[in-house]
C-alpha cells in the first residue's frame, strides 16, 4: 500500500474547495480499507480475466520490427473489452463503487471513451450511471452518446462557458458533493485531486505487470525501451509502473503534438506546459499568463487534455521518464503504417507512441521495444477517412 504521500514531489494533492475534503478523506480511507482484502482482488480478478479479457497478448511486430529495423513488440489493451485500457479503471472503480456501499456512479468524458467505459461497468455492477459532457462534445460524438445510452446510462448535457471537457468536470464535482452519501464519482485517468492519481494507477498497473512476465518470457530480459502516448497519462503510467525501478529500461511518453508545438495547437501539457492548477491538482498544465487553462488541441480526442497526471510530472522533472511528440499527421501516417504492415489497425491516441518510434528509429537501432497499444482505430475510421479525403 502506498497511499502515504499525498504529492509526488511538488505535485500533486488535493487543491479542492473545502465542501470536497471530507469526501475526499473519506475515499481514501474506504479505498485503503477495501482494495487490499482478498476479497475484492478476487472479485476484480475475475472480472478482469473473464469479462474484460486479460491478460491481453504481447505481439511481436514482424513486418514492422523489420521495416524499422529493432524489435517491436505491442501490448494489445487494445483486445480490452471496449477496445481500450479504460476499462480496467472504470471496473476496478465501479467495483470499489459497490464494495462502499455506493448506488450510483457519475463520470464526466470529453470524448466519450471514458463515458463509455464507464457505462459498461456500470450495467455488469448493476449501478445506477450518469455521465456529465459538454454540450459541443454531445453534438461531436453522437455515436458514443448513443452507445452510452444503450448501455442503460444517462447522459447529461453541460451547456456552461465552452460546453467542453472542463465545464464537465465541474459539474461532476458539483453532483459529488450534493449527493455524496450515494455517489461515486469515476475519474477516468491518473489525474484529479489525491487519492484518484494513487487509485487509478493501481488499477492500470497490470499492464506492466502483465508485460514485465510476457517479455520475459519471450525474451529472458527486459526491453531497452517502453513507449506510451499520454493523455492523462493512465495507459502511461499503467505500463512503466512495474518497469520504474528497473533503471535500464528507457520508458518514453509521447504527447499529442497536434499542429505543432510552435503554433500553440497541441496537448503536450508536459513537453510545452508549465506548473499550475487544474481539476484539482498542481500539475503541468496549459496555460495562459493569467493562469487561465488553455484549450489543448489534438486530432484524437483521448490525448485532447490541457493538463496530465501529477505522478507522470514528477517522473518526467526527475528524468526518469522522457517526453516527446508526435504531430497530427504523423500519428495519422503511423495510423496507415501500421494496419498495413501488422493488419492492426490502431487508436489515434496509440499511433503517436507508433509515430514517436517511427521518427526516431536510428535511436532505437537494433533495440528490443515495447509500445502500448492503447487502444484499437475503429472509433476512429470517419476522422482518418475524412483526413484522408474519402467518403465512407
Ligand atoms: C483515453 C485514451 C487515451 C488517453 O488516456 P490516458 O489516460 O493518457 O491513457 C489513450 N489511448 C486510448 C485508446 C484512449 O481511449
Amino acid at each position: 500500500m502506498d497511499l502515504k504521500q499525498k504529492k509526488f514531489g511538488q505535485y500533486g494533492g488535493q487543491f479542492a474547495p473545502e465542501i470536497l475534503m471530507s469526501a475526499l478523506e473519506d475515499l481514501e480511507k474506504k479505498y485503503n480499507e477495501i482494495y487490499p482484502t482478498a476479497d475484492f482482488q478476487n472479485e476484480l480478478n475475475y472480472y478482469l480475466k473473464n469479462f474484460v479479457g486479460r491478460p491481453t497478448a504481447l505481439t511481436y511486430t514482424e513486418n514492422l520490427s523489420k521495416k524499422l529495423g529493432c524489435k517491436i513488440y505491442l501490448k494489445r489493451e487494445d483486445l480490452a473489452h471496449g477496445g481500450a485500457h479504460k476499462i480496467n479503471n472504470t471496473i476496478g472503480q465501479a467495483l470499489l463503487a459497490k464494495h462502499i456501499g455506493k448506488k450510483r456512479i457519475i463520470a464526466e468524458t470529453g470524448a466519450g471513451q471514458h463515458g463509455v467505459a464507464t457505462a459498461i461497468a456500470g450495467a455488469l455492477l448493476n449501478l445506477k450511471t450518469e455521465v456529465y459532457m459538454g454540450e459541443e462534445d454531445v453534438e461531436r460524438q453522437k455515436l458514443n452518446v448513443f452507445r452510452m445510452e444503450l448501455m442503460g446510462a444517462k447522459v447529461i448535457p453541460v451547456k456552461s462557458c465552452s460546453r467542453t471537457l472542463k465545464d464537465a468536470i465541474n459539474e461532476a464535482f458539483r453532483d459529488w458533493v450534493a449527493n455524496v452519501k450515494n455517489t461515486y464519482y469515476l475519474i477516468g485517468s491518473v489525474v484529479g485531486p489525491y487519492p484518484y492519481p494513487i487509485i487509478v494507477r493501481n488499477f492500470q498497473k497490470i499492464i506492466g505487470e502483465e508485460t514485465k512476465s510476457q517479455i520475459l518470457e519471450r525474451e529472458n530480459k527486459f526491453p531497452d525501451a517502453i513507449i506510451a502516448c499520454v493523455g492523462g497519462g493512465s495507459n502511461a503510467i499503467g505500463i512503466f509502473y512495474d518497469f520504474v525501478d528497473n533503471n535500464d529500461v528507457l520508458l518514453y511518453g509521447v504527447e499529442a503534438g497536434g499542429e505543432g508545438i510552435e503554433n500553440g495547437k497541441h496537448g503536450a501539457s508536459l513537453y510545452a506546459g508549465s506548473d499550475g492548477i487544474f481539476h484539482g491538482m498542481m500539475t503541468k498544465v496549459l496555460q495562459d499568463r493569467y493562469g487561465q487553462i488553455q484549450i489543448s488541441h489534438s486530432i484524437s480526442a483521448g490525448l485532447d487534455y490541457p493538463g496530465v497526471g501529477p505522478e507522470l510530472a514528477y517522473l518526467y522533472k526527475k528524468g526518469r521518464v522522457n517526453v516527446g511528440y508526435a504531430t497530427d499527421d504523423e500519428a495519422l501516417d503511423a495510423f496507415k503504417i501500421l494496419s498495413e504492415t501488422e493488419g492492426i489497425v490502431p487508436a489515434l491516441e496509440s499511433s503517436h507512441a507508433v509515430a514517436f518510434l517511427i521518427k526516431n528509429r536510428e535511436k532505437f537501432k537494433d533495440r528490443t521495444v515495447v509500445i502500448n497499444l492503447s487502444g484499437r482505430g475503429d472509433k476512429d475510421a470517419n476522422t482518418v477517412a475524412k483526413m484522408l479525403g474519402k467518403e465512407i
